[in-house]
């Protein structure tokens, strides 16, 4: 039996499974007490958040010294972007970011250049949403000291060249940060590869608990810190939870497991199966974002749909499939998404997108189920 609604929505929040479950159960059960304390208790809650940093690192191939831990990609976007004020001192006082980044990095810039007098060049992306390295080229001199590209949109998928970007913007000496909050989990991820000198992530998106997420600090760069007090992290004060960060490093263990074992083609062929379940069933669809799967978020997809509205047909399967019309975080706003603005698409095309997501625990049954109530959608539509 398919438990309803079929979840479709992993880039909210993916499930948590019982194997994370149980490793903070575990902790709970047995220990208590303040990491940062010079005793015994404190002691062995501070083994158990070192041994999971060395989880957490690993995912990325960062060491665990060059992680803040933070309540989520939020504040690691905020900490990205707000530690860089230190670098005014260089002369270096402009961010530059793409037209599709997430809220959380989008507002923190205009609070820097409203607040702290950093200049801000919001750059186009193309149809696909990405960026093109001219466009990045023509943005950059000699006195930006941030480059903030996201990795994978959580509204499209897109996932941008970060490499072949960190290489122009580390020619004018500014640093570069990727939010990969969708990313990490789903692509295997090297930050020396990627070369980028910060990255977010979030353990929500990975199999882990809501209200724990982190920032890769390369070694060296040092950023103003966001929260002040006692020192408990370079750039983060605040008593750390060994029973979030343990949830958290065992979700990238299971991640890693899941990344060598091909979960990126399981969870293409489950949404492709979706996709064509749609078509088959009589929807008018067009695929957003990249043509083409090697360049996309594995396990998502995002459609634009023809002759329905978006509402209606929302209001009616909301009991039988969870999915998203817009990203979560924004969906006390009426306003419609940024991302499909800037890929070209009118209002009312944009109105009438969504987005579906796929998870470790997502089965073909769940699809077929999913699909069906789609059908019978379309039927009673028809019908009425
Ligand atoms: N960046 C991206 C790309 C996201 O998708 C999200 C979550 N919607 C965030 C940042 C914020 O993450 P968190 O919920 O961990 O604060």
């Amino acid at each position: 039996m398919v438990e309803l609604p079929v979840y479709l929505d992993s880039q909210a929040s993916s499930r948590l499974p019982a194997e994370v479950k149980q490793a903070m159960l575990n902790y709970w059960d047995n220990e208590f007490g303040n990491p940062h304390s010079p005793h015994e208790h404190g002691g062995r809650a501070l083994k158990h958040i070192r041994e999971s940093l060395i989880s957490i690192a690993d995912l990325i191939g960062a060491f665990p010294k060059e992680l803040t831990i933070l309540s989520g990609a939020t504040a690691a976007n905020n900490l990205a972007v707000q530690g860089v004020e230190n670098l005014t001192g260089e002369g270096r006082d402009t961010i530059v970011i793409s037209n599709i980044e997430h809220p959380c990095v989008t507002e923190t810039c205009q609070f820097m250049a409203k607040h702290r007098g950093f200049k801000l060049k919001i750059l186009p992306v193309d149809k696909e949403g990405f960026l093109q390295i001219d466009v990045l080229k023509e943005a950059l001199d000699e006195r930006v000291a941030l480059v903030s590209i996201m990795l994978g949109n959580n509204e499209i998928g897109t996932l941008q060249n970060i490499a072949s970007l960190a290489k122009e913007v580390h020619q004018v000496g500014a640093l570069i940060h990727t939010d990969a909050t969708q990313a990490v989990g789903r692509i295997p991820i090297d930050i020396l590869e990627l070369d980028c000198d910060m990255l977010s992530f979030s353990a929500h998106k990975i199999g882990g608990p809501i209200g724990i997420g982190a920032l890769f600090v390369r070694d060296g760069i040092q950023l103003l810190p966001l929260i002040k007090g006692g020192g408990q992290q370079d750039f983060l004060s605040g008593t750390q939870s060994p029973e979030l960060i343990i949830g958290f490093g065992k979700a990238c263990d299971l991640a890693s497991e899941r990344l060598k074992t091909g979960r990126s083609r399981k969870e293409n062929i489950l949404i492709e199966q979706f996709e064509t379940g749609l078509k088959e069933s009589g929807y008018s669809i067009k695929r957003l974002g990249p043509s083409q799967n090697g360049c996309r978020l594995p396990g998502t997809i995002s459609l634009k749909f023809d002759d329905i509205e978006m509402h209606k047909l929302q209001t009616w399967i909301a009991p039988f499939v969870s999915f998203s019309t817009r990203s979560a975080c924004s969906t006390t706003k009426v306003e419609v998404s940024h991302v499909l603005k800037a890929i070209g698409l009118t209002d009312s095309e944009a109105e009438n997108c969504a987005r579906f997501s796929v998870d470790h625990a997502s089965t073909n049954e769940q699809i077929e189920v999913a699909v069906s109530y789609f059908r019978k959608y379309l039927d009673n539509d028809r019908n009425s």
